[in-house]
């Protein structure tokens, strides 16, 4: 008798890192003869990808494992499994606390994710891996096999990081830096092409120091991918600005593939918070940055991470925030109330925590800055004519979405299916804070739907 494939189902929550670890694990799981399983209930193996970036995403998790308790009490043999930042945080601790978990196991284990999940289903053993290789600088990723890709895919060439910022949790959940080669990267990336893919945008934590403690470094890889025939657009994130050099920037206005968007995370306008940060740049620092971005590139469209609310941090400090966001005028920017990581330098200033209502304030005076200047700098697009690689039809709202190379969503209203994966050319008609509509320039128009949903724009790495 033919025994039914088993059914993997898998939740994901945080940054780029982890939706294309989970695609990975997919990957890995489905070459083993696993089918993926759209309906959570349904599955034979649940695993949640994880995040710990604040503490908001830990409770999610933390809840939604608590709400999984009733599908293992009906369907005892469904093997349930935590990986991720939180998996590699928590390891043995989380077993015991969630007596219904089966697996635990950190980003580093992501490519063992098959023997992990099958020794649990042979033995019924409850099993924590949650360790880092610590001696090497580089590794290796074992291919996956894949038989069609995305317009745009992701693709990590890095991991860990080496700086410790006082607030962020990076380095203890993914330990230090290590490259893939550059070799191995372009292998992907060739094969990716092949299969559908235009856009690669390529993922590290700390991405502009690729390649530390080997021979190689992210402007080779760049130069080298914008080589490769088929491949139509190259993006990067997240970069830092104390390591983001003369050679990274200067090929935005040599590399005509490579687009001209950067996420450039500031955090803070403050010296003294980005000191008490561990940021090791100053306001000025990042201030040259950005006027040698739109020296090498004026078109480039810079986009950020702040955190209001630091401990300590002043009105007068806060206010500093505040002049650089209106000074810089970024095209997009995600913006946080400082949240404390147990396990972080940060814990050091406790006693000195800004209270959660004036924090609440300092973050809508910062929404109402720059979401403004956001929305303007996207109605200056309307009647003007942008190239968009098309990733997806919406079937709901009936449109085409893609990105321009700014990074803007852009919904098109007449593309056809045709469009998938081309770049064409957009009239904007319409435009608002987060996003851009249009019509393909050279098809016939129709009418545009009523309601399409505003969209969040996927969260960056940090750094
Ligand atoms: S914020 Fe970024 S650069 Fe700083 S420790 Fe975290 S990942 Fe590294």
């Amino acid at each position: 008798m033919e025994v039914a494939p088993k059914k993997v189902h898998i939740k994901t929550f945080g940054c780029q890192m982890n939706v294309y670890d989970s695609n990975r694990m997919l990957g890995l799981l489905q070459e083993r003869g696993f089918v993926v399983e759209p309906d959570l209930r349904e599955a034979d193996v649940v695993l949640i990808n994880t995040c710990s970036i604040r503490a908001k995403s830990e409770q999610k998790v933390l809840s939604l494992l608590g709400e999984l308790k009733g599908l293992k009490d009906k369907k005892p043999e469904t093997v349930l499994g935590i990986s991720g930042c939180i998996g590699q945080r928590m390891g043995r601790t989380l077993l015991h606390r969630v007596p219904h978990l089966d697996l635990v196991f950190g980003p580093d284990s992501v490519d063992r994710v098959v023997p992990l999940v099958e020794e649990v289903m042979a033995r019924g053993a409850r099993l924590v891996e949650a360790e880092f290789e610590k001696m090497s600088r580089a590794y290796v990723q074992p291919a996956v096999v894949l038989d069609k890709a995305k317009p745009s895919e992701y693709l990590t060439i890095m991991k860990g990081c080496d700086h410790f910022c006082t607030y962020c949790i990076v380095p203890y959940v993914r330990g230090r830096e290590k490259s893939r080669a550059i070799a191995e990267v372009l292998e992907d990336v060739r094969k990716l092409v092949d299969r559908g893919t235009k856009e690669i945008v390529f993922l590290g934590q700390n991405i502009n120091t690729y390649g530390k403690g080997t021979e190689e470094n992210l402007a080779q890889l760049i130069e080298r991918a914008h080589e490769i025939e088929g491949l139509e657009r190259i993006r990067y994130v997240t970069s830092h600005p104390r390591d983001l050099g003369m050679d990274l920037i200067e090929q935005f206005g040599k590399l005509p593939k490579l687009m001209p968007a950067l996420h450039l995370p500031f955090q803070s306008g403050s010296n003294r918070i980005l000191k008490r940060m561990s940021r090791l740049y100053t306001r000025e620092d990042y201030l040259l940055k950005v006027e040698a971005l739109r020296k090498a590139c004026p078109e480039i469209a810079l986009s950020t991470d702040a955190i209001v609310g630091f401990p300590g941090e002043t009105e007068e400090e806060f206010e500093e925030t505040l002049t650089l966001m209106e000074q810089v005028k970024f095209s997009l920017a995600f913006m946080f109330k400082y949240s404390p990581r147990p396990g972080t330098r940060a814990m050091i200033y406790a006693g000195e925590e800004v209270p959660e209502k004036i924090k609440e304030a300092r973050l809508a005076r910062l929404l109402k800055v720059v979401y403004p200047q956001i929305d303007a700098e996207n109605r200056q697009y309307i009647g003007k004519i942008t190239p968009v690689l098309i990733e997806a039809m919406d079937k709901k709202d009936m449109n085409f979405t893609g990105r321009n190379p700014a990074g803007k969503l852009v919904h098109v209203f007449n593309a056809g299916a045709a469009c998938v994966g081309k770049v064409i050319d957009v009239e904007v008609t319409d435009a608002n804070g987060s996003n851009l509509k249009g019509y393909y320039v050279h098809a016939e128009r129709n009418a545009e739907p009523k309601t399409i949903k505003p969209r969040r724009a996927a969260e960056a790495l940090p750094a």
